[in-house]
């Protein structure tokens, strides 16, 4: 579970949310979309503790992700706590950033061994199912460099999951991609989505695939959630004239 409780988030004098409120439900597929600014973007950073608030809580799996108790008051979360709560969480970003000096194995095998401490060779195994899962499992020995942009970021996202997160974050994952790269992506995307429990945030542009693989959809404008629906619903009847406005433009 994810909630998100009058959270604040300001960048100077600009405020990006201004108390800001949902939940995602374990296991739940919840596509943020909405037009450039609007704060999807913050919203993960948020969650992935890039960021800090300004007011509000989060909370993820049931404990306060933002902050600490202390006696009765909340305090901001300090960097153990954080670490222990980014745990939880993995995100994949629009550029796939692996790690150039390290083959593909070894991306996905050195997080589960250096912070979970998993015995190197059961990460290697697991590195391998996760691999197979994403289509390259004859790419282990390979250099990111030598990879397309679609099966780095196929990498990555395998990277992610070697870390047993119970959140995944999407950031645009397929924006830097050519776009006869992109369908693998969102295949390997899909299947993750209907075959496992993980609870996934993704901020996207493509609706085709927002429709189609999401629990529901939030559409977002200047920081505040204008629309929270089913995607057959949002997509097909949305219920503002801004959302209407927005999916005319980019559909
Ligand atoms: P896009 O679809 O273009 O990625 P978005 O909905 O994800 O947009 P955010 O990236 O969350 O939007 O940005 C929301 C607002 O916060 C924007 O006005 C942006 O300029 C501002 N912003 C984001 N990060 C920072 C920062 N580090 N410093 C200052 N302003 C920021």
């Amino acid at each position: 579970m994810i909630r998100f409780s009058g959270v604040v988030k300001k960048f100077g004098d600009h405020v990006v949310l201004d108390g800001l409120d949902f939940t995602v439900a374990p296991g739940e597929f919840v596509s943020l979309i909405g037009p450039s600014g609007s704060g999807k973007t913050t919203i993960l950073r948020l969650l992935m503790t890039l960021e800090k608030v300004d007011g509000g809580t989060i909370d993820v799996g049931g404990e306060c992700l933002s902050h600490t108790r202390r006696g009765e008051r909340l305090v901001p979360a300090d960097e153990k706590h954080l670490r222990l709560m980014r745990r939880q969480i993995g995100m994949v970003f629009q550029q796939f950033n692996l790690f150039p000096n390290m083959n593909v194995l070894r991306n996905i095998t050195e997080a589960p061994v250096r912070s979970l401490g998993l015995p190197p060779a059961e990460a290697e195994q697991r590195a391998r199912e996760l691999l197979g899962l994403v289509g390259l499992e004859d790419k282990a020995d390979a250099h990111p460099t030598r990879l397309s942009g679609g099966q780095q970021q196929r990498v990555a996202i395998a990277r992610a999951l070697a870390m047993r997160p119970d959140v995944l974050l999407l950031d645009e994952v397929t924006s830097a991609l050519d776009p006869e790269l992109v369908a693998d992506v969102l295949r390997v995307l899909r299947d993750i989505a209907t075959g496992t429990d993980i609870t996934i945030l993704c901020v996207t542009h493509e609706m085709q695939f927002a429709q189609d693989v999401s629990d529901r959809v939030m559409m977002f404008d200047h920081g505040r959630v204008l629309e929270d629906a089913a995607p057959e619903k949002l997509f097909t009847a949305p219920s503002h004239e801004r959302t209407k406005e927005f999916l005319r433009a980019v559909i």
